[in-house]
């Protein structure tokens, strides 16, 4: 994962019109607290002006500075966290009127990010008191009455359509209790939050709020790696194909690398020298293994404990030689 997209799935933002540099956290203090500072650019090429709807060719809608705004986010760690995102600003030649760039993480006009709203919304669903919510959240209990006020206005009944491409999605919300939520993937609408994330809580919810017909008509799921979901998805939605998110699936290749080398290494635990050799070289050379096999040098010589002058590859190729299933999963799962 890139070092900005680790920031993002830190910090649960899903926009890919935001990055993040390196060295983008801050410590730093706001109203005399201490609290972090997160700073982001969001830009993108519109494809018409907002104001005037003219199509956007040849720069009729060009770039133009930077605003800065403060947006708060959930807490991470212990202190109160601050996305401080550099939107760009958009200059319309035809109708001479600029604009800022939009992102679904905040609505317009608006401080604070939805994922603290969502915070809030779960929070006030348990017995907390607003002062309590407050704290926990980094905003300020009348911001609180007015989220929880802005949100009762706009809870209808069940979306009456479900879109045609779901992803569903799972996150932390208090200690050790993990919340479920569906979300429309074309958008980033969060259509849906539940407190539990169960097969049977998940199944009732869409059972009694969404008809068959309804649930026939979404094309794909994606999921992360979680298979408890699959058999659900099939029942639920008996058209839709499953995708698998692409960044859990790197997460699922390198566990499982893992977890083969480890059951190798167990087996070369023995009181034979040769043995326990080779034990240590796969627990101190892991991380080669998990490289791209581009990354490996072939080239330039080094000095390798536990192995002296070699190359690169041919410490990777050695160690995988250690065990002949080990050798054959690697090649399989790992032919680049
Ligand atoms: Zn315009």
């Amino acid at each position: 994962m890139s070092y900005s997209n680790s920031i993002k799935s830190l910090i649960d933002i899903q926009d890919l019109n935001i990055t993040f540099d390196e060295d983008c956290v801050k410590q730093g203090t706001f109203k005399g607290k201490a609290c972090k500072y997160i700073t982001g650019t969001l830009t993108y090429n519109p494809t018409h002006c907002v104001k005037c709807g003219i199509e956007n060719k040849n720069f009729t809608v060009f770039k133009n500075g930077t605003q800065l705004s403060r947006i708060t986010l959930p807490l991470t760690g212990v202190s109160p966290t601050y996305l401080l995102l550099r939107k760009q600003r958009f200059m319309c030649t035809e109708c001479n009127t600029s604009f800022t760039a939009k992102t679904p993480i905040v609505e317009r006009n608006c401080y604070i990010s939805k994922n603290v709203k969502v915070q809030v919304m779960i929070k006030s669903a348990e017995a907390q008191s607003l002062k309590s919510i407050a704290k926990d959240c980094s905003i300020s209990p009348t911001t609180v009455q007015r989220v929880i006020n802005e949100v009762a206005v706009h809870l209808k009944p069940h979306h009456t359509k479900l879109p045609k491409h779901l992803s569903f999605d799972e996150f932390k919300y208090a200690k050790g209790a993990m919340a479920f939520e569906y979300i429309n993937v074309l958008n980033g609408d969060i259509l849906d939050i539940l407190n539990r994330r169960d097969n049977f809580a998940i199944k009732n919810h869409f059972i009694v709020n969404y008809s068959l017909n309804d649930r026939r008509n979404v094309e794909t799921v994606t999921i992360d790696m979680n298979a408890g979901y699959v058999s659900v998805i099939k029942e639920l939605f008996p058209k839709a194909k499953i995708i698998i998110d692409r960044f859990h699936l790197v997460q699922l290749i390198n566990r499982s690398m893992n977890k083969c080398r480890i059951s190798v290494m167990n087996q070369l635990r023995t009181s034979d020298n040769e043995d326990m050799k080779k034990y240590r070289r796969l627990k101190r050379y892991w991380k080669l293994i998990l490289k791209r096999k581009s990354a490996l040098s072939s080239v330039e010589y080094k000095y390798y404990s536990l192995f002296g002058q070699r190359l690169e590859t041919s410490i990777v190729e050695e160690i995988l030689a250690y065990d002949p299933v080990q050798k054959r999963i690697m090649s399989f799962i790992k032919p680049f």
